[in-house]
């Protein structure tokens, strides 16, 4: 069976599927590589480093879409050069596996399903325990959380830690974090790494342990009301709980330097959390880093993909390229994850999507020989 790899064509995405290392792993897997020329240069793995370890460069993204299996980051999308859909390119009984995003985009799905193959979507898999190293939305995640603080410490005019120095004393700068999950969570390692005052809130009472564990002071609010809306994923809050959390950030905001938010619900917009008067009421020089921008943001003043500035000198980045500003470790662990979903459907010659015994496969194939299975797969296994 041969594996292809395409060069990324959404505008500043970096990532690469597959890195050197990787490629060396499906080799052993039995797998045929085939990386299109050029697909991890920014990621900073040139061509030869792939044609060391077997690996063969194509020029022609068409050669790549014809492998038995795609391995891919992005959503496949309009061809820029090639002036058609990157999903048309695809051969019966192919195999792509790829972030898709179905509930996102209802003629991607449909072209998908079209294309007679087989979809695995990365952002469907299963939150369980067995799927943890394949897990690409958490290991993105990760990276998100971590250089969401790397994004505002380069804005924010101020230190993150206190000092006591001969010119005087520095306070610390404080720091609040909406939504403790995966990148919630490692936003609160980074800015207590420098030094920072952290507070977090989330609506699943569960993360208060993780929260207090990373160092951070877990906030509450006087509604009683469990966000867990199975899977690991939150609910929908109700108006009296949203209304709850805008007194409680109103306050914050009124005192904290920098506000990362990253709440979000499955297939839904993100709820807007932090208000336009909230952001007034932010003391000039303070950084709002909005996580859930790409699914509508949780400040009402985000600009997807933008960084602006306010009036009142509040800088807010609602970037959706965070993972690409650290495209080597992101190529790095989502190839990892990559790896272990094709060790899942088994190696070489053997390689079959299971949707029978797999939990894995069963929950986040979501075509499968052409018969769209989403979104009832996902709530399969939970
Ligand atoms: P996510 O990106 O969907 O959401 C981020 C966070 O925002 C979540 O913690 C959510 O509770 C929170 N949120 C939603 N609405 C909110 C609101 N109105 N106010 C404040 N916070 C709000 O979630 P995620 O980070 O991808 O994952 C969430 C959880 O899933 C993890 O913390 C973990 O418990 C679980 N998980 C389990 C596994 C596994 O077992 N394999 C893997 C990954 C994650």
């Amino acid at each position: 069976k041969t594996i292809g790899v395409p060069l990324e064509v959404f505008p500043n995405e970096y990532r690469v599927a597959c890195t050197p290392d990787t490629a060396k792993e499906l080799r052993k897997f039995g797998f045929a590589v085939t990386i299109q020329h050029n697909a991890g240069e920014q990621a900073k793995f040139p061509d030869e480093m792939y044609q060391r370890v077997g690996c063969t460069i194509v020029e022609d993204p068409r050669a790549i879409w014809e492998c038995d299996v795609v391995l891919k980051v992005r959503p496949p999308m309009r061809h820029p050069q090639l002036g058609v859909h990157e999903a048309e390119l695809l051969k019966p009984n192919h195999v792509l596996v790829s972030f898709i995003y179905p509930s996102r985009d209802a003629e991607l799905v449909q072209l998908l399903q079209a294309s007679r193959g087989t979809v695995i979507a990365m952002d469907c898999v299963p939150r369980i325990t067995t799927a943890q190293k394949l897990d690409a939305l958490s290991s993105m995640g990760g990276v998100m959380g971590y250089r969401a603080v790397v994004e505002a410490a380069n804005f924010f005019p101020r230190y993150f830690t206190g000092q006591m120095t001969a010119a005087g004393k520095v306070v610390p700068a404080k720091v609040l974090i909406i939504g403790a999950g995966v990148a919630g969570l490692a936003a609160i390692g980074a800015a207590k790494g420098l030094g920072a005052i952290v507070r977090a809130f989330d609506v699943r009472p569960t993360v208060r342990d993780q929260i207090e564990s990373m160092g951070g002071e877990f906030l509450t609010v006087n509604v009683t009301e469990d966000g867990n809306g199975g899977g690991g994923y939150a609910k929908k809050m109700s108006d009296r709980f949203i209304e709850a959390e805008h007194e409680l950030f109103g306050a914050q905001a009124k005192e904290v330097d920098i506000i990362i938010t990253t709440a979000q619900i499955p297939n839904q917009r993100a709820p807007i959390l932090i208000t336009t008067p909230m952001v007034q009421s932010m003391k000039p020089g303070s950084v709002i880093v909005d996580l859930a921008s790409e699914t509508g943001g949780n400040c009402q003043l985000t600009q997807q993909g933008e960084t602006i500035r306010t009036q009142n000198g509040v800088t807010i980045i609602g970037a959706i390229d965070l993972p690409s500003r650290m495209a080597s470790q992101s190529s790095q662990l989502y190839s990892k994850n990559m790896v272990h979903m094709m060790d899942e459907c088994g190696r070489g010659e053997k390689f079959n999507v299971d949707i029978e015994k797999n939990p894995i496969t069963i929950g986040c194939c979501i075509i499968h020989n052409g018969e769209l299975r989403w979104p009832q797969c996902t709530k399969m296994v939970q």
